[in-house]
Parts: structure tokens; sequence; C-alpha cells
């Protein structure tokens, strides 16, 4: 049967960070119970794309989903379960915000069958969270972890972001050693992306900040590479890090381009050649549902070059490469599409072969937007 990754995307948050410009709104709690509703009804009325599918994976992403009431979280779960297509064993992920959860609310979801839970703590530094905006602080981050573990989630990921206004690689070091400290399975580390129209990047044009020097960020990304490996965390994808059986699988298979369903505001599908986005306000997504039963969608046809590139681009991410072997079953050899390319990067050493696999050397991870990109130039319309 066929597999198809479930996502929800929650568009709610309690405060705005200033960093963000995800799509999620505060203050509007009230649209929570109603927006579940909807997404529920939305899974209903695309039966015919998961009818004849296994769901590996279901992934809660926001926007804060931990915000909303656990048994309204739980009941859209039950929704899913109740096809019979949520596969055995199958990863439930959960992204919250430390400053929004507890025991008995952890215990509530994880006894509903809730068994990934990926908390954005962000950083160590209570001065560096409160120039961020979020709304909690290192101790409650330290307590959110400890709640989860006891209420029974074996499978915690952090969320770290590293380059921020004032940072220095040795802070960066710290707060990797105090993350690893906390005992999780997985950590994300990303660097910070300034976004137009944020209030962080108003500050950092006005000079009210300062971002670390561009060699600065970097060794903090070769910090992370060096150290979590020493703490048992393999790098299988250019940010992320897992212990041993703990790579996030839902984010594995957006790696691989395989099939995922969307669901909720701001949501995006891919089913093979197909793509839709669904509308980012979560109030007109209501509207839509209301009215229509389902979300006005951009909805777009991929040709076979832009699924290319998208493999490419994906399956590069990963430590391990690219699966020339799977990819020259779908889509024709790997030579044909980028072999000219291929041959002068391998031979300045940004790319090598290991097995059936094409993969980022150690040094290219570093730069590995404008490695992927020089390899897929010629894709390029
Ligand atoms: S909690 Fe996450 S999604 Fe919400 S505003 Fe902050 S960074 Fe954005």
């Amino acid at each position: 049967m066929r597999e198809l990754a479930i996502y929800v995307h929650f568009p709610f948050c309690q405060k705005r960070c200033a960093y963000c410009d995800f799509p999620s709104s505060a203050g509007k709690e009230g649209l929570i119970p109603p927006y579940l509703a909807a997404v529920a009804r939305e899974f209903a009325a695309e039966e015919v794309h998961w009818a004849e599918s296994l769901f590996p994976t279901v992934f809660f992403g926001g926007g804060t989903p931990s915000l909303a009431p656990p048994d309204e979280l739980i009941r859209l779960l039950e929704t899913f379960r109740a096809t019979g297509r949520l596969a055995e064993g199958a990863e439930v992920t959960l992204e919250a915000n430390p400053g929004t959860v507890d025991r008995a609310k952890l215990a509530a979801l994880r006894a509903a069958g809730f068994n990934r839970l990926s908390l954005g703590v962000q950083c160590r530094d209570d001065g560096l969270l409160k120039l961020l905006g979020r709304i909690h602080d290192r101790r409650q981050a330290e307590a959110a972890v400890a709640d989860a573990r006891s209420a029974g989630f074996a499978n915690i990921n952090l969320d770290l972001i590293f380059g921020l206004p004032g940072q220095t690689r040795q802070e960066w070091e710290a707060t990797l050693k105090w993350a690893v400290g906390l005992g999780p399975t997985h950590l994300s580390c990303y660097g910070l992306q300034l976004e137009e129209g944020t209030p962080l990047a108003a500050a950092v044009a006005s000079g009210q900040l300062r971002l670390p020097a561009e060699e600065e960020t970097a060794g903090m990304m070769e910090t992370a590479m060096v150290l979590l490996p020493e703490f048992g965390y393999e790098q299988y994808e250019i940010s992320n890090y897992a212990k041993p059986g703990y790579a996030c699988r839902h984010n594995q298979l957006y790696w691989e381009r395989g099939d995922y369903l969307g669901l909720g505001a701001g949501a995006c599908s891919t089913l093979g050649f197909l793509r839709w986005s669904n509308p980012a306000d979560p109030e007109a997504y209501l509207r839509q549902m209301a009215v229509e039963g389902r979300p006005n969608r951009d909805l777009e046809r991929l040709s076979d070059r832009q699924a290319v590139l998208e493999e490419i681009m994906l399956g590069l991410r990963l430590r391990r490469g690219l699966d020339k072997v799977a990819f020259a079953r779908r889509r024709g050899p790997l030579e044909n599409w980028v072999g000219e390319a291929a041959r002068y990067l391998i031979a300045e050493g940004w790319l090598e072969t290991a097995g059936p696999y094409l993969r980022l050397s150690q040094k290219a991870v570093l730069v590995s937007n404008a490695v992927i990109g020089r390899l897929c130039e010629a894709l390029i319309d």
C-alpha cells in the first residue's frame, strides 16, 4: 500500500516571536476548536487521496499546536486512526512550546498515541530568549523536557537556533552541551534566518542589534558537526542530528520526496506531480470550509524537471546523500540530468560517491546551498 504522511498545520501561537514569519496568529485562541473540527472535515473530504494509503507518520506542526486543549488534538488523531490507515508503530509528532505544556497535558497526549515531542527551546540564555520574544525561559525548557519524559515520551527533539544577536561560538557550544545534558534523542540546529518585515530584522537594520559575522556563524555550525557526534548524535541531515534509530521519519519522507497530505490553513500537499497549498489565513480557511466544504487551493502540476530538481535538492540534504539507484528507477540515470556538473563538483571535492549514494563532502556541508545550486543550475529553466 502507498505511504502517505499526514501533516496538520496549526496556525496559532500565544504570542508572535520577534524573528518569525511563519503563517501563525496570536490572540485567536477562540478559533482553535472550530479550526480543528474544520481540519477533521477537510481530511474526510480528501478521502480520494488517502483511501488507498497507509499513514506512516502524522505531524502536528505550527504555530504552536501544544496551545490547543489536549482533548481537541486527541480527537483529531482519533479521526485519523478511525480510518484504519494509521500504520502500526506510526510516528506521531507534536510540536510544542515549552511555555504551553505541563505534565498532565503531556501525559494525556502520550496516552492517546502521540509518541514524539518536538520542543522549540531555541537557546539557553534567558536574555536571548527574551530578545527573541519567546514566551518561555531556560527553567521552563528544562521543566518541559523533564515533564515530557515523566509523561512517557522517550522520543524528544529540541529545536535550537544559532547565529543569534551577540552570540559567540563559546556561547553556542555551551548551549549545545546544555541541550545534550537534557538527554534528547534528536536535535535540530538551524542558523537564524533574518526574515524581512519581522521586528528582529528591523532591529538589525537599524543597528540596534548586531548579528555575528558570517565566519563566526559558519564556525557555530562546525561546532555542532564536531561536538554532537561525540555525544552519540549522528548528523543525518544538514541541520538534524539523532541518536541511532531516532531520525525523524516524517521529515525523512519529505527529504526523500515522498507523498504527504497537508491539512489546515497554510498547509501544502504533494502527491506525485500534484501539489497544492491551502489559504494561509485561518479565518479565510474557516470561511471556505463552512461555505464550500473544502479550502480554495493553489493547484500546480509539476513538470518532470521540477520533480527532478526537488529530488536532487532534498536528497542531497541527507548526509547519506541521494540514492542514485532509486532515482534512476523513477527518472532515468542521474547522469542524464546533471552529469557534467556532478563530475566537476566531484573533481573539486564538493561532492562524493559512497555506494549507491551521491552526497555532499564534509567541507560542502558548510556551503550546501551554493554546492547544490551549482549542481542544479542546468535544471533551472
Ligand atoms: S512560537 Fe514558533 S510559530 Fe509561533 S511565533 Fe514563535 S517561532 Fe513563530
